[in-house]
């Protein structure tokens, strides 16, 4: 597989979040998402076996715990990856996946917790996602909508309700993360003021709806520089 990066953080923006956790960064994405702050990953990286990986992986965490894969968009190595993710459950790693929704999720297994992005107009990408994905998501999954503007709550909302997600049996129901676009070219101080949408006004339009969602945010933002890359 092509990988950026594997490192040790905590994990930064789902219900996971808070989270010691290990970051299996792979390379390449088909998508260019406007606010995208992971650019670095569109190009390059090393090639590494499964088993390299692997190594890598039980040097930081020997004693099983929290795996992330993510990208770029992991799903474009989905030959390789799918098998080498059936060999992190066999070995007892809670598995994360951060995809765009843009490929097919058929072949995960299904005790991979899916994090699945659904993309709004401010994205630049919001007609990409994937339908027959929604058919795919269980309860230990989540959907995660990011926004930039009131256009791209409505878009969230109005996704929500038109596939009637809150209505989901709650046994069954993926988590619905609703969460603020970080502006990618933030410096300077961890505050709420690099946030494309103010977490307040989010607030507010989820009560005022009664938006059965989480507001999240990006913590890693909050805790580590918002430019650092690899926490
Ligand atoms: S899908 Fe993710 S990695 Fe790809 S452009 Fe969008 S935000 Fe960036």
């Amino acid at each position: 597989m092509h990988i950026i990066e594997i490192y040790k953080s905590l994990q930064g923006e789902s219900s996971f979040a808070g989270l010691p956790c290990i970051f299996v960064r792979l390379a390449g994405c088909n998508l260019r998402c406007a606010w995208c702050d992971s650019e670095y990953t569109f190009a390059g990286g090393s090639k590494m076996t499964a088993t390299a990986i692997l190594t890598e992986v039980q040097r930081l965490s020997p004693t099983g715990g929290l795996i992330e894969i993510t990208g770029g968009e992991p799903m474009l190595q989905e030959r390789e990856l799918i098998p080498f993710i059936r060999q992190l459950l066999h070995l007892n790693y809670q598995l994360l996946l951060e995809t765009s929704g843009e490929r097919p999720l058929e072949s995960v297994p299904r005790d991979v917790h899916k994090i699945v992005d659904v993309k709004c107009p401010g994205s630049g990408e919001h007609l990409r996602f994937r339908l027959e994905n929604l058919a795919t998501l269980t309860a230990i999954d989540e959907l995660k909508f990011v926004l930039a503007s009131r256009q791209d709550y409505e878009y969230a909302r109005e996704f929500i309700r038109e596939h009637e997600l809150e209505s989901i049996q709650a046994d069954s129901r993926p988590a619905l993360i609703l969460s603020p676009a970080f502006r990618k070219d933030a410096t300077g101080p961890r505050a709420a003021e690099n946030c494309l949408l103010n977490p307040g006004d989010l607030a507010q339009w989820m009560l005022a709806d009664d938006l059965q969602a989480r507001l999240g945010l990006q913590i890693h933002k909050f805790i580590w520089q918002p430019q650092l890359k690899g926490v």
